[in-house]
């Protein structure tokens, strides 16, 4: 910070008692032109950023030159930080000693890196209520069905893998936490019938990271992507961690600076590098890296325990709440008391998903996602669950009525936010359609 000058900014961060902190709501216009301050519930899309990375990056942009190129102070200091965040990361993640951390730009990129850089004849094993960006990049996939209980989805990779046997290598893909639900799935369990498969484990854990802790080492998985913007920390960095063997012998994710160790004259005549620069061939997000390090950093066991309480009692409330409205319908791919992080997706009968999102931000400042958030054969199951249930009356004004609204909370969310998402719901929903 001693190198800015006072901005508005600055100073908003200078106010934040927490790292954890996320920079406060703006106020934002209605359609009446009155004001009123934002009611976030879009975390599970992207959450706002946390003082320790605001901090971060304003002490690092006057300052930041090439990493792992020059040779000046500046870009040693540059260097030594994006290493550190490195290891942030890897002590975030819990990883192994020999794990590799790779920064990517977003889970999205880490999965895609991983789906490249796995070994000839490897099948991969995924349920269909994967969010896309942890179903699509798979080739050689076996999508299972949707399991409708952590019990089930154990016994489904099990009956899986007994299917497939061990000639091959095989990855089980799976989510820490359903980007539609909330729900959390069995990692420890899933990871212990992988083992004894002689199978591989990669945990999605974009929507985890952010609500528990995440641990490689005594979940016993191999591999965890997640993504800075979802954890309080800019866009523009994500993370792939793991196993480093196969990663090692597979082509660079970006060929280029930095993945090459050797290129000779004659074309083809070239040593890739070994550990995560393989993969992150050109100029580094050094910035992003740092930030998301110092979001890392600021978690601790007490931290934790805080979140999660706090968390799970908004979103009691909040289920709570919506639960009472007639016409309200939760989605729940194991059950209304599974556990879960702080999602929470809905339909109202009679009125389409994007006609509430619309109402509730043009007339209450309040900002749900609506749709099929990218996880489309999961969010249809549910929806037209719900649909069946609502019967003939259950139709949407405007085109998809499978679509759902999905409201999240995080590290800034509050009763206040709840209580008027709650009203305002039952506003809508009693006005039909
Ligand atoms: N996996 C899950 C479970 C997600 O919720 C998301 C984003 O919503 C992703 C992967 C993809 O993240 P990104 O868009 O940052 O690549």
């Amino acid at each position: 910070a001693e190198f800015l000058p006072a901005t508005p900014q600055a100073s908003r961060v200078a106010t934040i008692h927490s790292r954890l902190d996320v920079l406060p709501a703006p106020d934002v216009p209605l359609l009446d032109g009155t004001r009123v301050r934002y009611a976030n519930f879009d975390y599970a899309a992207s959450a706002p950023c946390s003082a320790a990375a605001a901090q971060a990056v304003a002490e690092l942009l006057p300052r930041y030159t090439a990493v792992h190129r020059g040779a000046g102070w500046l870009s040693q200091q540059c260097t030594t930080s994006y290493e550190e965040a490195r290891r942030d990361v890897a002590r975030f993640v819990g990883a192994r000693a020999d794990d590799h951390v790779i920064f990517t730009r977003h889970t999205t990129e880490a999965t895609t890196l991983l789906a490249r850089s796995l070994p000839e004849g490897c099948r991969v094993v995924a349920f269909e209520s994967e969010h896309h960006a942890n179903l699509l990049p798979w080739k050689n996939l076996i999508r299972l069905p949707a399991p409708d209980s952590p019990t089930a989805a154990v016994r489904s990779i099990a009956a899986a893998l007994t299917v497939l046997g061990d000639d091959d290598p095989v990855l089980v893909a799976v989510t820490g936490a359903s980007n539609v639900t909330g729900e959390l799935f069995p990692i420890v369990e899933i990871a212990r019938v992988t083992r004894r498969f002689g199978a591989r484990l990669l945990v999605d854990a974009a929507q985890l990271a952010p609500h528990r802790r995440i641990d490689l080492t005594s979940w016993d998985a191999d591999y965890v992507v997640f993504s800075g913007h979802k954890l309080y920390a800019p866009f523009g960095t994500g993370v792939l961690a793991g196993r480093g063997d196969w990663l090692d012998v597979a082509e660079p994710h970006l060929a280029g600076g930095g993945a090459a160790a050797y290129v000779g004259d004659a074309t083809g005549d070239i040593a890739w590098r070994t550990g995560p620069g393989r993969h992150e061939g050109g100029s580094p997000n050094v910035v992003g890296a740092v930030a998301l390090a110092a979001v890392c950093r600021s978690f601790s066991d007490s931290t934790w325990e805080r979140i999660t309480d706090r968390e799970e009692s908004l979103r009691r409330r909040l289920a709570a709440g919506l639960n009472r409205i007639p016409g309200v319908r939760q989605l729940h791919l194991f059950g209304a008391d599974s556990a879960r992080v702080g999602t929470v997706a809905f339909t109202v009968d009679g009125l389409n998903a994007d006609l509430v999102a619309a109402a509730l931000s043009a007339e209450y400042g309040i900002g749900v996602r609506d749709g099929l958030f990218c996880a489309h054969p999961l969010t249809r199951r549910l929806t037209r669950r719900a649909r069946d249930v609502a019967g003939p009356t259950h139709r949407g004004r405007h085109g998809d009525d499978l679509q759902a609204v999905r409201a999240s909370v995080g590290l800034g969310s509050t009763e206040d936010d709840v209580d008027r998402l709650i009203e305002a719901v039952s506003i809508l929903a009693a006005d039909g359609p």
